[in-house]
């Protein structure tokens, strides 16, 4: 209930109300009190908005005598009256809410005129403005406050019968249509709203006020205010304000305009005033673009004292607010307004280069400038892009599920990708599948970028993007894919394979044809930025994910500390290994499948040195081998299908017969929860045994030829501690010897990953056992709420959408649940083992509220793929300077 005044002066407000008054309303306060140009009027507050929907839609009561006495307020200061033909004041009636919505609600200029009033005003100002500011204010007004009760009273709707006049006229720009036509044309319009509507368009300028007011509220609820909270998680309940202001013209004649500015170039951060403009308009005109508006250079040529205002202003604002700004500016004969200021949206690289500029100019400090930055930012500053003032034409939208940009022909599988792209004939392709599974890895590594239409930003094609810079674009519902084709189901064009696409992956932008992608600059600010952070950071740990000494590398290069996540069996399944693998599987006898493992322990002994070489000497967490066995044996139903095939034509194949029989014996209802993880080290201990010695020799040669290799040895899946001192009793004998082989002292420990639920409930008893903890939040997430991760699309969608959760949980961490059992667990190993280091290594841990989250909980580091560890690195600074940029 509002229980405080509800409807205040500009002069009375200021920025820190932004909770009360809306963005722009604290916006337009503050610059009245810094002494700006801006025209009066008062800000209705969002609470009376809350008030508006908790009553059924009624304006409180009072309500009317509030807006009358800050009205008067207004009149006086102008000496001018609303409603008053002789000499009226208009008004513009604006929404606005906490965050910016640009676009998403609604907005009325030019209200207060009627009939009477623009009879007797165009006697004494020119009648060309009068009625083109009228005919205006009939469009606005009928389409905000009447179109979601009549169809046909759309702006669309007033526009084309502008439209059709202009035609009429022979005419093509509304500045050339004279007086006596718009007024005809506001006659016509009068007469389509009762037509339309059966009612008049209301004459009372108390009336019209009225009802633009609570359409703006209204406009809080409509579809596209919705979708847009949705996707930039702002919360439904706090409502818009409603900002009543008197209007200035920009459309009066030729010494008036309007525009929009950035204090600096929004795309590339430079340091230079970047904005349109246009005369003789209003603000509608540029944005709608209607008329080509000319850059703002141009205005320091036409009118140059303007410019002169108008610069200055945008310096007292960066000044004051310490930011870039975006904003809105209206010249009416000849003198200049504001009308609007907010921090301007920017790209990444223009983020790190205004930040860094401005600590330079001493305008802000080096903490401000590492608060200010979104850390997901950051990926735009490490792929290639689309160069800043390129056209291009975008045909549908997806997911910016892994940044950057890449043009490309299109290919439907990954076979083709391979033949085609990067390691095969060397074109440049790009992969469009209906969704992707392991085996088009391949195929995207072969490809400048993925386009899928299933699958969310945890989707494998997502993940895998996101580890290897792979521009991609998923779950594009708005496309639907064949095996030689794509339908854009809008419009049924049809792209084939061969075919020019492009995507911007950053914005999950499917783009015709080819567009110029140029490499991302690591320019000199961008590594400054990222060294003020990690001295924010301070001993808070980043490390990486990664399984080959080629990742290892970038990620070093992008400020990783070492490994958090090593994973094996990534290695079993490259090309020679896979059969050797299989052979160990199916080996009937201890000394068959020994031979196997012999022949696996050289290969992995030579990937571990060279990712031990590539850490020079940082630490490495290896997981030993996690995914049931089955996932390296050849597909069940495929070799059923085969195995039957055969049998129709009355042949057989012993062998294939034999392999089907094994996996048939290997087939697990629940493979997720079936025989892997430590389990698979308790059935088959032989293979941990190798991949111990297989760690412990690389680490040793790494040591002989004068390195250093430090190797934490981590054990998944456990969820009992028996479980644990199992294993690591045999590991340790096998550790034991290898040292005692190679005579040389290597700094190993062994650990344990944190991801079924009894682990972290236990973790007192298995603290006892282990040196370390690695958070394995994908696990823990799926067991915690039971949720299978890679079918959970389906239903997290909805759930999301229905506000059952308020997000993915295997994108940012469940803090309540999952990071609860991460709590428990933290605290009960520390009450058996107050130094063990700990550590995640899910997809949480390049996330930035949970790789907030983790800080504040108290963990020692975070892992994620190569390319998040910036993101990483700033999340951790911002974590311990307890500010950031998200307050939603
Ligand atoms: P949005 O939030 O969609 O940008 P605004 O409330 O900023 O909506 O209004 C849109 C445009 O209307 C502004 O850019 C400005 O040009 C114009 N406008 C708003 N208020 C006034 C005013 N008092 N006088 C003249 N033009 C105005
Ligand atoms: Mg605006
Ligand atoms: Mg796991």
């Amino acid at each position: 209930m509002a229980t405080q005044k509800r409807v205040w002066l500009f002069r009375d407000g200021n920025r820190s109300l932004r909770d009360l008054l809306g963005g722009k309303g604290a916006n337009l306060a503050e610059m009245m009190n810094i002494g700006l140009p801006v025209p009066p009027g008062f800000t209705i507050t969002t609470e009376v908005c809350t008030d508006y929907y908790a009553s059924g839609r009624q304006l409180p009561e009072g309500l009317t005598d509030e807006i009358k006495t800050a009205l008067a307020d207004v009149e006086k200061e102008l000496g001018k009256t609303f409603g008053d033909p002789n000499n009226p004041l208009l008004l513009s009636v604006r929404s606005g809410a906490k965050f910016s919505m640009p676009g998403m609600m609604d907005t009325v200029l030019n209200l207060g005129l009627n009939d009477e009033i623009v009879n007797a005003l165009s006697q004494v100002a020119d009648p060309r403005f009068v009625y083109d500011s009228y005919r205006r204010f009939i469009m606005m007004l009928s389409d905000v406050a009447y179109s979601d009760q009549y169809d046909h009273i759309t702006k669309h709707d007033f526009e084309h019968m502008f439209y059709d006049l202009k035609r009429e006229l022979g005419v093509t720009e509304d500045l050339e249509v004279p007086a006596d036509s718009l007024k005809a044309l506001c006659d016509s319009y009068k007469a389509h709203v009762i037509k339309q509507t059966g009612k008049e368009f209301p004459q009372n300028p108390f009336e019209q006020l009225e009802a633009a007011i609570t359409a703006v509220f209204r406009s809080w609820n409509n579809e596209r205010a919705i979708i847009y909270r949705r996707k930039e998680k702002i919360d439904d309940a706090i409502g818009t304000a409603v900002n009543v202001q008197a209007m200035v013209f920009g459309n009066r004649g030729d010494d008036c305009g309007t525009g929009v500015a950035f204090t600096r170039n929004a795309s590339t951060g430079e340091n230079v005033i970047f904005g349109e403009y246009l005369m003789n308009a209003q603000g509608e005109d540029v944005v709608a673009g209607v008329r080509t508006p000319m850059p703002i250079s141009e205005l320091a040529k036409q009118d140059p004292v303007i410019y002169k205002q108008f610069e200055e202003t945008c310096a007292v604002l960066e000044k004051h607010y310490k930011d870039m700004q975006d904003i809105e500016f209206t010249i009416e004969h000849g003198k200049f307004f504001i009308l609007q200021c907010r921090s301007g949206k920017r790209t990444g690289p223009a983020a790190v280069r205004i930040a860094v500029d401005q600590v330079k100019e001493g305008l802000i400090t080096k903490e401000d400038a590492i608060a200010r930055v979104d850390p997901n930012l950051l990926t735009q500053c490490l792929l290639p892009v689309i160069p800043a003032n390129a056209k291009y034409n975008v045909i549908a939208r997806g997911l910016p599920a892994g940044p950057g940009a890449a043009t490309g022909v299109a290919v439907f599988s990954s076979d083709k990708a391979a033949e085609l792209g990067k390691g095969g004939a060397g074109e440049r392709v790009i992969l469009v599948r209906a969704d992707t599974n392991p085996d088009d890895l391949k195929g995207m590594l072969a490809a400048q970028g993925v386009l899928t239409e299933r699958g969310g930003m945890t989707s494998h094609a997502a993940l895998v993007a996101r580890g290897f810079g792979i521009p991609t674009v998923a779950g594009c519902s708005e496309i639907s894919v064949g095996s030689d084709h794509f339908v854009i189901k809008a419009t049924g064009q049809v792209v084939k394979e061969g075919e020019y696409i492009s995507l911007n992956g950053g914005l999950g932008e499917v783009i015709s044809g080819q567009v110029p992608v140029e490499e991302a600059k690591m320019t000199g600010d961008f590594g400054e930025f990222m060294a003020w952070a990690d001295e924010f950071r301070g001993k808070f740990g980043v490390r990486t994910n990664a399984d080959t000494p080629k990742d290892t590398e970038l990620a070093i290069k992008l400020g990783a500390e070492g490994i958090g996540l090593c994973r094996t069996e990534h290695m079993f399944f490259e090309g020679e290994r896979r059969p050797v693998v299989q052979r160990m599987i199916l080996a009937t006898n201890d000394a068959d499948r020994q031979v196997a493992l012999d022949e696996l322990l050289e290969f992995q002994r030579e990937d571990f040195k060279g990712i031990f070489e590539a850490l020079g000497g940082r630490p490495c967490t290896v997981r030993l081998i996690d995914p049931p066995l089955h996932e390296f044996m050849p597909n069940r139903e495929k070799l059923i299908e085969e195995v039957a095939a055969l049998h129709a034509v009355g042949k057989s194949d012993p062998e294939k017969e034999a392999m089907l029989k094994v996996v048939e014996g290997m087939h697990e209802i629940n493979p997720m929860m079936g025989l892997r993880g430590c389990r698979l080290s308790i059935v088959f201990p032989q293979i941990v045994e190798m991949q111990t010695r297989a760690i412990l020799e690389g680490a040793s040669a790494v040591v002989k030829a004068g390195g250093q290799a430090v190797p934490e040895i981590m054990i998944p899946l456990v969820g009992h501690v028996n479980e644990l001192k199992f294993v690591r009793e045999r590991l340790e004998a096998t550790a034991a010897a290898v040292v005692a082989e190679q005579g040389v002292s290597v700094d190993y420990s062994f650990g344990t990953m944190i991801e079924v639920p009894r682990g972290a409930l236990t973790a007192d008893e298995i603290a006892v056992e282990a040196s370390f903890f690695s958070f394995g939040t994908n696990d823990l997430t799926q067991m915690t709420f039971g949720f299978s991760r890679d079918d959970s699309d389906r239903f997290l969608k909805p759930y999301v959408a229905e506000k059952i959760l308020p997000g993915d949980p295997f994108e940012s961490i469940d803090q309540s649940g999952v990071g609860q059992l991460m709590k428990i667990a933290i605290e009960k190993a520390h009450t058996v083992r107050p130094d063990i280091k700990l550590g995640i290594c899910g997809e949480h841990g390049g996330e930035p509220s949970s790789v907030k989250f983790c800080y504040d909980i108290g963990l020692n580091y975070v892992s994620c793929s190569p390319y998040r560890v910036p993101i990483a690195r700033l999340a951790a600074a911002q974590a311990a300077l307890g500010k950031g940029v998200s307050d939603k």
